[in-house]
């Protein structure tokens, strides 16, 4: 892997942006050879399959993400759409035949799925080889054990992000705010095994301000717009803000935003923010991934590079 401009532990005086952008290229140009070799070797392109149950605009607008970049990349990529009232049954007897069609790699099942839909199930009936998101009880274990297998997206890609920066882990306080199954826990697990010392907060935490500014590595995975600020970073830490939350109160935003900001916030009527002060972050960071830009565009980019992984190993082409 590349490693390019190499960050000072100490704070500075002009934080470095982490831009997500640039790692989400080299990620797809990494991947364009694979998708030829696989071509040649194995006379087909990687495939992936896409679960869509019921009409949510924000599942929507992701799945119609992953299915332009999979066309881009010349990965094979099938769309699933069932409407929201399909039973448990009926979806697992999907995963069930997608698990048995041979030129499909990976299966994706878009989440959130409806409450009255049991989630576990469906994401446990994915064959753990072909299971792209890393959810499966298989996948999550090898993930714990720190052995090869496919790892959550939006985690692999943060991890991803920290090395093509060149920013040491190994040895350094790792904090990761937020312990949900998706993010904080997988995030967690790769930050120890990339030798970090890892402490995890969530909701129970008592002083979160306290944890968070013992950290070189901050990582803030809460859902909360803008909850982390000036209190909880400490001067030159690296921050990776992976929440993405969208302010349309006026007061919010002036909470929020710099003044030049305001002004888009003005024009547009709405905005994205992150977990994390983007004032402050930009203020005391040594580094940081601005929302929007950051980790976001590496989500993606990790789902095709999963599965290519996924076909690779299934067709024994590497
Ligand atoms: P989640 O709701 O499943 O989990 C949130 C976690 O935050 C929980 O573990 C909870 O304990 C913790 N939390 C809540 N309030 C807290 C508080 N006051 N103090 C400390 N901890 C608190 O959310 P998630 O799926 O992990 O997503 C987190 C954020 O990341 C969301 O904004 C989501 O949109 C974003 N996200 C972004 C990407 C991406 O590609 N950029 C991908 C996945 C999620």
């Amino acid at each position: 892997m590349r490693i390019v401009s190499p960050i000072s532990a100490g704070p500075s005086s002009q934080a470095k942006i982490l831009d997500g952008k640039t790692v989400r290229d080299q990620i797809k140009s990494e991947i364009r050879p694979r998708v030829e070799r696989l071509r040649s070797h194995a006379g087909r392109a990687p495939g992936l399959a896409v679960v869509l149950v019921g009409n949510d605009p924000a599942s929507e607008s992701y799945v119609r993400s992953k299915t332009l970049t999979a066309a881009e990349l010349g990965i094979h990529s099938e769309q699933i759409t069932r409407p929201a009232e399909i039973t448990t049954e009926a979806l697992l007897a999907i995963v069930q035949e997608l698990n048995g069609r041979e030129e499909i790699d990976a299966i994706l099942v878009q989440l959130p799925l409806p409450a009255h839909i049991d989630t576990q199930r469906v994401l446990g009936a994915v064959l753990p080889e072909k299971d792209v998101d890393g959810f499966h009880p298989f996948n999550v274990g090898l993930l714990t054990m720190g052995r090869p297998g496919l790892k959550p997206c939006t985690p692999a890609g943060v991890i991803r992000m920290l090395k093509h920066y060149g920013i040491a882990m190994a040895g350094k306080h790792a904090v990761v705010a937020g312990r949900s199954d998706i993010v904080g826990k997988p995030m967690s697990l790769l930050l120890l095994q990339e030798n970090a010392t890892v402490t995890i907060c969530h909701s129970k935490t008592p002083d979160l301000a306290a944890v968070c500014r013992t950290a070189d590595i901050l990582v803030a995975a809460i859902g909360r717009p803008a909850l982390l600020n000036a209190n909880h970073i400490r001067p030159g830490a690296v921050v990776v803000d992976v929440g993405v939350n969208r302010i349309d109160s006026r007061t919010e935003a002036e909470r929020i935003f710099s003044p030049e900001r305001l002004a888009v916030f003005d024009k547009n009527g709405s905005l994205l923010v992150g977990d994390v002060n983007p004032v402050d972050m930009a203020r005391l960071a040594s580094a940081y991934t601005p929302v929007p830009g950051g980790v976001g565009p590496l989500t993606i980019a990790m789902l095709m590079s999963n599965t290519i992984e996924a076909a690779e190993r299934r067709t024994g082409v590497a």
